[in-house]
């Protein structure tokens, strides 16, 4: 997906030749240029597996030592936020959460705190589309373990847990309280793009001048490549395997996108998916799929699920009425929108102008 695949290289920085000519007019020299030190720069990328999927962490830093340090320490930051907020992790601080007797508050650490009011946020902006307290209804329909379609009377059981409005955060004293019996908080609709932020973050403390990390889909970058050149992504087709429906560069952005082509299943001719309207407890049916460019990951990845459930009509108003958030979405019949904050910047492939 990104330009650059190779390993790992070492780049002459082409501004190195002008360097020299000004160097030159400067010092009155006759007979040949001096011999002025030319800039490396170097890139790494690596890919591993953490919170369930493939991260690809990038850096371009004036040394090799430097940038390996960086995605050295970009891996470490994700495992560190895995442990804490993953619910396969009986010790995190979400599963601590989650398994609190109700109306117990829970001491958190500042990263998952932010997480957690920022999901609050996203929920108010999003009409209540977005919802991290889905979580008991997510595992009903075992979209994380063996999918299946939960009854009508299982869903309608589970409702009261679903309860924004009872996830209590104190700032003060920093903790996440759950009012309701049987509530249990499911963070993945935003917690990959928040990690992307925070990775990015410790990669540029660590003398990265550019990087991107990549969860999947839930992309952050900064910076740009030593010849200026900025990070192209695709946006996948919802409905072409291996197919992108546009490609954009992002200069300090993050990109996520939410499909129903993840983690689906089909059953009795019905089409499943594990973007699920907070509503109707059934998966959502307004859009295929909702691409979200925003300055930071946090808004990029929880937006994108919550526009997913409000659907393309309030969705794209939504994108349109929020600063630094633009967007793409593919309604349920395929036709493509695109916010006008994005218009000129995206590339489609001829056969797929909208
Ligand atoms: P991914 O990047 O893993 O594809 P998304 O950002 O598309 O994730 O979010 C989907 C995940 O969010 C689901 O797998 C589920 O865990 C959770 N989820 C499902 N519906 C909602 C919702 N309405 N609000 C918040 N989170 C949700
Ligand atoms: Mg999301």
């Amino acid at each position: 997906m990104l330009r650059a695949q190779r390993g790992r290289w070492v780049v002459h920085w082409g501004m190195a030749g002008v360097l020299l000519a000004g160097a030159c007019l400067l010092g009155g020299c006759g007979s040949g240029p001096p011999p002025v030190p030319r800039p490396s720069y170097a890139f790494v990328k690596r890919a591993q597996m953490h919170m369930g999927t493939l991260v690809t962490l990038t850096a371009v830093a004036p040394t090799d030592a430097v940038a390996q340090r960086a995605v050295a320490e970009g891996f470490r930051a994700i495992r560190y936020l895995e442990g804490l907020w993953s619910t396969w992790i009986p010790a995190s601080e979400v599963s601590k959460i989650n398994a609190a007797a109700p109306g117990t508050a829970v001491a958190v650490s500042p990263s998952t705190f932010t997480l957690i009011a920022r999901a609050v946020e996203i929920a108010g902006l999003t009409e209540g589309g977005f919802d991290i307290t889905l979580g008991p209804v997510v595992d009903a329909w075992g979209m994380s373990r063996e999918p299946r379609v939960p009854s009508p009377a299982e869903l309608e059981r589970l409702r009261p847990s679903v309860a924004m409005g009872a996830v209590i955060l104190d700032p003060e004293r920093q903790t996440v309280t759950l009012r309701q019996p049987g509530m249990r908080l499911d963070i993945g609709g935003i917690g990959k793009g928040y990690a992307a932020d925070l990775t990015a973050e410790v990669m540029r403390a660590q003398g990265a001048t550019a990087a991107v990390v990549a969860l999947a889909g839930d992309i952050r970058t900064f910076g740009t490549m030593p010849d200026g050149a900025r990070f192209p992504v695709g946006i996948r087709h919802p409905r072409e395997n291996n197919s992108v429906l546009a490609t954009i560069e992002l200069h300090d952005e993050a990109i996520s996108t939410a499909g129903d082509y993840e983690r689906a299943f089909e059953q009795d001719g019905t089409w499943y998916h594990h973007i699920l309207d907070p509503k109707t407890l059934q998966p959502a049916r307004g859009c295929q799929s909702v691409t979200i460019i925003a300055k930071e990951g946090i808004w990029a990845d929880g937006l994108d699920t919550g526009v997913f459930v409000m659907g393309p009509e309030r969705g794209m108003a939504l994108i349109e009425a929020l600063p630094d958030v633009e967007g793409v979405i593919v309604d349920a019949d395929g036709n493509v929108q695109v916010s006008s904050g994005l218009r000129g910047r995206l590339q489609f492939p001829p056969t797929k102008a909208p």
